[in-house]
């Protein structure tokens, strides 16, 4: 049973999550967040990097779905549609209940899956509630007080992962 506020892994980006490690440790989906983690906040559809990012999983038989705590489903559903992914937005993270919608529509199990994010209290505590792989990244951009002051409420969960050891 992992500590609940600590992440599994730590990584620098999405890109950190290659096909080979992916297909190494047995994953098929890859749940990733949204906001600092695939895209900065305002970002509406998603670069030429992340589309190569995923068409290489997709290749390697490894499904992207976005899992969002977004309240405004008009974003989440633009930036999914134009990535090609399917999405969840206002998924309640960390409570099990959008982690457990996302598998039921994949098919996969938590063994089967890794979830990425830039949030501890959202993503990685979700995903280990789950019994999912969590990996933390670095958000995107730090580009208002409110998320330099949470991300550094944060440095202490984030201390206690050695970054980018043991990844899978
Ligand atoms: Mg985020």
């Amino acid at each position: 049973m992992p500590l609940p506020l600590i992440p599994d892994y730590r990584v620098d980006s999405v890109y950190d999550l290659t096909p080979e490690r992916l297909r190494r440790s047995g994953k098929t989906l890859v749940l990733a967040d949204l906001d600092n983690t695939l895209a900065r906040y305002r970002q509406k559809e998603p670069d030429q990097a992340l589309m190569d990012w995923k068409a290489r999983l997709n290749q390697a038989g490894i499904t992207v779905f976005i899992l969002s705590n977004g309240r405004k489903p008009f974003r989440s559903r633009r930036f999914a549609q134009a990535f090609q992914v399917d999405f969840i937005s206002h998924a309640g993270k960390p409570r099990p209940r959008g982690f457990r919608a996302a598998l039921e529509q994949t098919g996969a199990t938590a063994e089967e899956t890794i979830m990425i994010g830039d949030q501890i209290f959202t993503d990685i505590w979700g995903a280990n509630r789950a019994g999912i792989t969590s990996v933390l990244c670095r958000p995107v951009a730090l580009d208002t007080v409110f998320r330099r002051i949470r991300y550094a409420v944060e440095t202490p969960f984030r201390a206690a992962c050695p970054h980018g050891e043991g990844l899978p």
